[in-house]
């Protein structure tokens, strides 16, 4: 029997799995698609958020602050791109101002450091592409932008470093009790046997929640679409720009990725689906219409894509975090979301006390290493590294991405790390090649070769994303005489 399962590869799942990797225990991750951070991880702000808008004594407003603190020591262990560029929330009238400074006063009641109001001018100064209509902006230096995707990808290679199993495209579609824990049943067929189950299913854990335990929450779908726009971009503003809150949510944000794009959204749109990924032109054009609000002149022509992601809000206001009421060893991690991604390096360590305490105590492991083998940029090196990396290996002389400047090599490694990529979104996720100007039209093709031969099966059987998506589906040119 495994010691402990964690349901769900997002954010949540891999580094609680990276938390519970310090014991000795048998730990397992299972993710129902092909890949970890597949699924609300993917699609979001990717804002490390101060804390200043949860309502103080909640769940939300304890993680993000602690979680927020936590970036920069796991980001640096992860070699997780991250950067504190700070947030400026902005308002537009004298009429604002109330909900501005109630913002500050929950933040420092929250534990924010640094909260400053300025005025319009001061605003304009750090920012000279904002609106003259800005009145007032509070502004929180301790405000971040991450890679989310990447935090998740390198916890779980981390976890996995550390003696976690993961085990993709394994579904979870019924839960049973059995003496002492619980048998998973998944959509292969098979069942798992499990002391403790933990529930990081996002957008499906009220699902997850009702196969043991009395119906207790609700998840309801809210669409956020995005614009990201091309690194010419990238400089128009430098802090992440909110405007001020509104029932819905944050608003409608422009801000600076760490990857060098300016990203611009998201909106709000409860869905019935929790697959419903797709963006719709009323959502974008209110996207940008709002933004125009902040920023008159961002030039939209240089859109290179728009994406959408679904918020698994849950309908008791609050992250819901423990053991289900009548379900010893059963824990819900439900109702993420923002700012989960902030939050989670913090509700990990929580959880993991949780474990820990359900077994009475857990040994550490004397040989844990938090530290990620780092990843290549071969880019980013200098030209004699360069030379020296081409020189041991020639695949790092055969650039693959343009746009990015990736090579085979780098993807090459991306594929047999632990928690490698086995689709071409998992390689565009953890180097980016797809994600530059041409959007993969160059490199595509090529990508699929290498995870075809790297992986050993057909091109046939390569597939985008998750299970079923494969891209080719035979020859349709022979050669001559074919
Ligand atoms: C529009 C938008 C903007 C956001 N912006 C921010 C932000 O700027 N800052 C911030 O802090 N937070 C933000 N968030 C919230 C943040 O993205 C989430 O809190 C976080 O990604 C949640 O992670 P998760 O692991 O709980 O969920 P997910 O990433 O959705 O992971 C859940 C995983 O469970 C898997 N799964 C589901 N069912 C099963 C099953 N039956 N068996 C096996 N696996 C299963 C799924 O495939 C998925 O991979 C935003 C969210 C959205 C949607």
């Amino acid at each position: 029997m495994i010691d402990i399962t964690i349901i769900g590869g997002g954010v949540i799942g891999c580094l609680i799995g990276r938390e519970l990797s310090r014991f000795q225990v048998k730990t397992l991750l299972v993710e129902k698609d092909s890949d970890v951070a597949n699924g609300t991880t993917k699609a979001n702000s990717a804002i490390v958020h101060a804390g200043f808008d949860c309502k103080p004594g909640t769940l939300k407003g304890k993680f993000n602050v602690e979680g927020n603190a936590m970036y920069d020591r796991i980001c640096g262990e992860l070699s997780v791109p991250f950067k504190r560029n700070g947030s400026l929330v902005v308002a537009f009238s004298e009429e604002e101002l109330p909900e501005l400074h109630s913002l500050e006063k929950k933040g420092k009641q929250n534990g924010v450091p640094g909260l400053e109001l300025l005025s319009g001018d001061e605003v304009r100064r750090k920012e000279p592409r904002l609106s003259k209509t800005i009145v007032e902006a509070l502004y929180a230096p301790t405000g971040g932008i991450v890679a989310p995707w990447d935090l998740a990808i390198a916890a779980a290679e981390n976890a996995m470093d550390n003696g976690m199993e993961l085990r993709l495209d394994t579904e979870v579609v019924n839960i049973e009790r059995i003496e002492g824990g619980y048998r998973l049943l998944t959509a292969k067929g098979d069942a798992i046997e499990t002391r403790v189950a933990i529930n990081c299913a996002g957008l499906y854990s009220d699902h997850i929640h009702n196969m043991v335990a009395e119906p207790c929450f609700k998840i309801i779908p809210r669409r956020g679409e995005y614009f990201v726009l091309d690194k010419s971009e990238g400089n128009h503003v430098s802090h992440t720009i909110f405007q001020c809150p509104t029932p819905n949510g944050k608003g409608i944000l422009i801000s600076p990725s760490v990857h060098g794009n300016l990203i611009v959204g998201p909106n709000a749109e409860q869905v019935e689906n929790p697959d419903h990924v797709e963006t719709t032109a009323a959502g974008l054009n209110a996207v940008r219409e709002a933004a125009t609000k902040s920023s008159p002149d961002v030039a939209y022509a240089a859109v290179i894509t728009s994406f959408a992601g679904l918020r698994s809000t849950p309908d008791t206001g609050d992250f819901i975090i423990g053991e289900a009421k009548g379900a010893p060893g059963f824990f819900d991690v439900a109702g993420i979301e923002s700012p989960g991604l902030t939050s989670a390096p913090a509700i990990a360590v929580h959880v993991a006390r949780l474990v820990r305490s359900f077994f009475g105590n857990l040994t550490f492991k004397t040989d844990f290493n938090p530290v990620r083998r780092p990843v290549v940029h071969f880019s980013q090196l200098p030209n004699e590294a360069k030379a020296a990396r081409i020189k041991k290996d020639p695949r790092f002389g055969r650039i693959v991405c343009r746009c990015e400047r990736i090579t085979e090599g780098e993807i090459v490694d991306a594929i047999h790390r632990n928690a490698g990529a086995t689709t071409v979104d998992g390689i565009k996720r953890r180097l980016r090649p797809g994600m530059g100007r041409c959007q993969g039209g160059f490199c595509g093709p090529r990508v699929v070769e290498i995870l075809a031969r790297e992986l050993h099966i057909p091109m046939t059987e390569v597939r985008k994303d998750r299970p079923a998506s494969v891209l080719l589906t035979g020859v349709t040119k022979m050669g001559a005489g074919g």
